[in-house]
């Protein structure tokens, strides 16, 4: 099978990283998870789905993860970002914490390691055209509309183009239709409170683009 980083091997649960997250609870609450998962009705698996929205890509929407992720950590564990972080508590399935870091666009690890499905094995160029959130951009916050200052940061590290800067510098609102809510804009933002922020959306699109 292959991955999105060639020559990374996929991490399996061995020995000591195992230990390290029974000690850290995290193995413990997946098990527990998984357990609740098989116990609980789809009324359960609805109030889940409320509480994750922003998922690892192939997951498509929190209804449909939430009736499969049995909680196992394997996409935890082999993010080489760290932001896909167990439920809390470990009650219920896992999900995307953009505030950690950015997904990365050159990798598609999680959803080649899921082992029921519930992310779908996404190709690298599928996974790069399939869009997980939505980034917003609020110029009262930009240190470049708010402070003059140069920045430009956003548009430089975006991966699909959808922030552009204008001829001032300042960044001109994000284009939807080619945002795939990496989460890059946001963690690069040097602005107090993130003038790029990303947002959920009800369920997960391929872009055309
Ligand atoms: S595709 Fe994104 S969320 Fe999934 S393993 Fe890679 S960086 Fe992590
Ligand atoms: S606008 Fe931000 S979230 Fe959207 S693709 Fe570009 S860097 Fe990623």
């Amino acid at each position: 099978m292959k991955y999105g980083r060639p020559g990374k091997k996929v991490r399996t649960l061995d020995k000591g990283r195992r230990a390290f997250l029974v000690n850290g609870g995290i193995l413990i609450a997946g098990a527990a998870a998984g357990a609740a998962l098989a116990r609980v009705g789809m009324g359960k698996l609805a109030g889940y789905a409320k509480r994750f929205s922003i998922l690892p890509p192939g997951a498509g929407n929190a209804e449909r993860f939430a009736s499969k992720c049995t909680a196992c950590q394997l996409c935890t564990v082999n993010c080489p970002a760290k932001i896909i972080v167990p439920a809390p508590g470990g009650d219920g399935p896992v999900s995307l914490d953009l505030n950690r870091g950015a997904c990365l666009y050159d990798c598609n690890r999680c959803s080649q390691v899921c082992p029921t499905g519930a992310l779908r094995p996404l190709a690298l160029q599928v996974k790069q055209k399939t869009k997980i959130a939505e980034a917003k951009f609020n110029p009262r916050v930009c240190i470049v509309f708010q402070e003059g200052e140069k920045c430009g940061k956003c548009a430089h590290v975006c991966p699909t183009g959808a922030v552009t800067l204008r001829s001032s510098g300042a960044p001109r609102p994000v284009n939807t239709a080619l945002c795939i809510g990496c989460g890059a804009c946001q963690q690069v933002c040097p602005a107090p409170g993130k003038a790029m922020t990303v947002h959920e959306i009800e369920r997960q699109i391929l872009l055309k683009k």
